[in-house]
């Protein structure tokens, strides 16, 4: 049985007070908290391996390159990649969104050739897609989402067409919390010779997922929201893909054989790691990894199936709560974002935060969605695997608090 009271004893931050209360964090889709392995891995790291790596012939450096090179195979492995060359480490999801636009992209597109997002994309999956619209000619149309908050499947069938050279959409939606279907997505591009990249920034902390399985194209997501630390992401791609890539960013580590005026280009990954990269965060990623690893991410998307369940019924009965995205908990993720009456979300987490409750409240990043759902913004409760039905029980309490505060304003 998964011991929840005891996971919370590896994650130090949980101890702490909030204006006098104890924290109830409900903020993970922005970022999660981490666990006091990995928090060690960076200081051991610090402490006794610090090193340059890839070219130094001594022992500091031979052992950073091989824990470097095996937090790599370990991302590989998490995600089902065939190889650990397909792994490209960047500072984020937003990175590797925009590594794949500028390299991949770039050179692909053409004028009339159309890139496919959805509505919900966040500003990570939108704008660099733009910039190299911008400047290849190509088009960018939306797959809508419908009132239940999933995607139109109709819609994207006749969407999906032979202009279509990308499909580009998030795993899962970091506000509505949707999983969209995406092996159905990947077939119907790949049936038009399209790609696909998924941003996995909400789904690869969260659920078991295979790219080989998936078939996906490219992948993104940022160690920060998976108990990793902050300044590393990663990128993977097909190496079939990769190999015939120019790189984005000139420089050491990237290269085979440089002359004053031209140089040759090292394999995947290395071409696309120029400079020195960031050592400690990728191993500390590797430990985040192990500790997902050691719970199972089979039990932890259970967990929050069962507390999102939890939330969606604890909101749902406090009078004036409207709640966004899909009902049937097989297709959600642990994000629920919700209006409360008439009160503005930031009034809400004001207040919410008061009682020591730290939830989210904005356009999320996502103000085409905003737009489609006809409000502002949304306040937004995320979970992690520390979570616990108690702390959904002191969010409803404080909503119930906002209530009171708001009652002249149709709370
Ligand atoms: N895509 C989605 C769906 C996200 O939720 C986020 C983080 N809010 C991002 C992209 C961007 O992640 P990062 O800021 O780590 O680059």
């Amino acid at each position: 049985m998964f011991d929840v009271q005891r996971v919370r004893q590896d994650f130090p931050i949980l101890q702490r007070q909030v204006h006098g209360k104890p924290l109830v964090y409900l903020d993970n889709a922005a970022t999660s908290q981490k666990p006091r392995s990995v928090v060690d891995a960076l200081v051991r790291y610090y402490e006794t391996t610090n090193a340059n790596i890839h070219r130094g012939i001594h022992v500091l450096a031979e052992e950073a390159t091989a824990q470097y090179e095996a937090a790599r195979a370990k991302v590989a492995r998490f995600i089902g990649a065939r190889s650990p060359g397909e792994i490209i480490f960047v500072r984020n999801t937003t990175e590797a969104i925009n590594l794949a636009a500028r390299t991949w992209a770039q050179a692909t597109l053409r004028p009339g050739d159309e890139i496919v997002v959805t509505e919900a994309e966040h500003h990570s999956n939108l704008v660099p897609w733009q910039l190299v619209a911008r400047q290849t000619g190509a088009r960018i149309r939306a797959i809508p989402i419908t009132d239940d908050g999933v995607l139109d499947m109709d819609a994207a069938r006749q969407i999906i067409g032979d202009q279509t050279r990308l499909v580009a959409i998030a795993h899962m939606s970091n506000v509505l919390g949707t999983i969209h279907p995406i092996k159905e997505l990947t077939r119907l591009a790949h049936a038009r010779g399209a790609r696909i990249l998924l941003d996995g920034a909400q789904s690869i902390p969260h659920l078991p997922v295979d790219v080989s399985d998936l078939d996906c194209d490219f992948l993104a997501f940022s160690g920060h929201k998976m108990l990793g630390p902050t300044g590393v992401g990663v990128l993977y791609a097909k190496s079939e893909l990769l190999a015939s890539l120019e790189p984005l960013y000139g420089g050491g580590g990237m290269i085979r054989e440089v002359w004053i005026d031209e140089a040759t280009w090292a394999e995947a990954p290395e071409r696309f790691e120029a400079g020195t990269p960031n050592v400690a965060d990728v191993i500390a990623l590797g430990a985040a990894i192990d500790y997902l690893e050691s719970i199972g991410m089979d039990t932890i998307r259970e967990h929050e199936i069962r507390l999102t369940g939890y939330a969606l019924d604890a909101l749902s009965n406090i009078p004036g709560v409207r709640l966004f995205g899909p009902a049937d908990l097989q297709q959600r993720g642990g994000v629920v974002s919700f209006y409360c009456g008439d009160v503005h979300p930031h009034d809400v987490s004001t207040v919410v935060d008061q009682e020591g409750v730290a939830i989210r409240a904005g356009h999320h990043c996502c103000q085409p969605l905003m737009r489609r759902l006809g409000v502002p913004a949304t306040a937004r409760a995320s979970f992690y695997l520390y979570n616990l039905p108690e702390e959904v029980d002191a969010l409803a309490r404080a909503l119930n608090r906002v209530k009171e505060i708001f009652a002249g304003v149709g709370a």
